[in-house]
């Protein structure tokens, strides 16, 4: 484990930051570096079927060594960082044995206060990773990185672990939706796969949200504001009529666990065509299905009332709940469970308010829940990690290939 923070920091080194505006894959050079590097890092390491593919995809294997037969297990982790905040020249910082209390984050005058995030006052003693305040870190994900490579060369140092064949992936564009899209699961060959991409120690999730998104688009006429008496049909009142109509308390500001919202996102108004752009989102696929016939309905009804222009409603499925595709196989759960409450962590089990790689991955075939990395405040200048905490991930990991072959037995 003596190499885990030092690989770390290696990878973090490197500007990954992905780009949503480009369309080719990897979004961003960076990434092929990075790419570059961790596969001759892999070849080092003495894995076999390590692959780069051309889109940036990295796979390999550390063979079985056993002899009876033991499903295939992945793990899975993302090279790319966040669009939201800088990922060049990241100068990390180490706090050895936290006492608790403010972090200067550098000389950027920003700092990390356990006011502002009390998930700090439960981290004392430990040795923790934050940024110097003017970029992220990239914990997200690279410490998934940096955790899977360390529990493959532990279990390749350590004969005696007994394990049956482990499958690791690296992907790009995560953070931009698009990391699931080229990643060949028949290749990966893994039964089933752990994206190790979650934050605080225990987090295990296998239930996001079923996702759609719903486009209100509003006609009406435009002329010239002179002459345009009972002509003018102006849409951005349609738009804000229908906007009205929808519930006020069904909404991200004003939800959280379990429940579903509608979200109006953006707009593009002008008085011929206002077009808005919902998301709508449930953990429960048929209370989707209601919230997308309340839509059509409300629709249908404000469309009744204009005696001047009308409004159409296009829907689009993005993703969908991971969890029908992961509870026909409770075992994948349960071994999660068990091999954090061996390694002495309390499993957090939390529904993911968004989409993850792991649910699109989930319904390519390849089952796939969600990991504590220990980190926290992803995306932004307070990113931070536990460096204890990566050390448990690391234990979590090895205990899951370790479990999976004792129990194939
Ligand atoms: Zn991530």
């Amino acid at each position: 484990m003596d190499k885990l923070v030092e690989r770390f920091l290696r990878y973090v080194s490197f500007d990954t930051q992905s780009d949503g505006a480009i369309s080719h894959c990897p979004s961003t050079e960076g990434q092929r570096v990075l790419a570059k590097q961790l596969y001759q890092e892999l070849l080092a390491l003495e894995l076999t079927d390590v692959t780069l593919d051309d889109n940036g995809y990295i796979s390999a294997k550390l063979p079985a060594n056993v002899e009876h037969a033991v499903p295939a297990i992945g793990f899975i982790a993302h090279m790319d960082t966040a669009p939201d905040a800088s990922g060049k020249n990241v100068q990390p910082q180490i706090i050895e044995n936290y006492q608790g209390g403010e972090i200067a984050l550098g000389g950027s005058g920003e700092v990390l206060s356990p006011a502002q995030y009390p998930d700090l006052n439960a981290l004392h003693g430990q040795s923790l990773i934050t940024t110097d305040g003017t970029t992220l870190l990239g914990a997200d994900n690279k410490a998934g990185i940096a955790e899977i490579i360390t529990a493959v060369a532990y279990l390749k140092a350590n004969p005696n672990i007994k394990h049956g064949d482990i499958c690791i992936g690296f992907t790009p564009d995560e953070e931009i939706g698009r990391g699931a899209n080229l990643f060949d699961v028949e290749k990966f060959s893994a039964e089933w796969a752990y994206t190790i991409d979650g934050g605080p120690v225990g987090e295990l999730e296998y239930e996001n949200f079923n996702a759609t998104t719903a486009t209100v688009i509003c006609h009406g006429v435009n002329v010239h504001p002179g002459t345009a008496k009972d002509k003018m049909i102006n849409a951005m009142n349609i738009a804000a009529q229908f906007q009205l109509l929808m519930p006020m308390q069904q909404t991200p500001e004003t939800t959280e666990g379990y429940e579903g919202f509608y979200h109006l996102k953006s707009m593009l108004p002008s008085v011929a065509r206002t077009e808005l752009s919902y998301i709508l989102r449930d953990f429960d696929r048929q209370q989707l299905q209601e919230r997308k016939a309340f839509m059509q309905q409300k629709v249908d009804e404000l469309n009744s009332q204009l005696s001047k222009g009308h409004v159409e409603l296009e829907l689009t499925d993005s993703y969908f709940n991971m969890r029908e595709m992961v509870e026909p196989h409770p075992h994948i759960i349960e071994l999660a469970k068990q091999a954090m409450l061996e390694c002495g962590v309390q499993p957090n089990i939390k529904p993911i308010r968004g989409g993850t790689d792991g649910a699109r991955l989930s319904f390519m075939g390849l089952p796939c829940p969600n990991i504590f990395t220990g980190g926290y405040n992803f995306h932004g200048i307070h990113e931070f990690i536990s460096i204890d905490g990566m050390q448990q991930a690391v234990q979590v990991i090895v205990k899951l290939a370790e479990n999976t072959a004792k129990n194939a037995q």
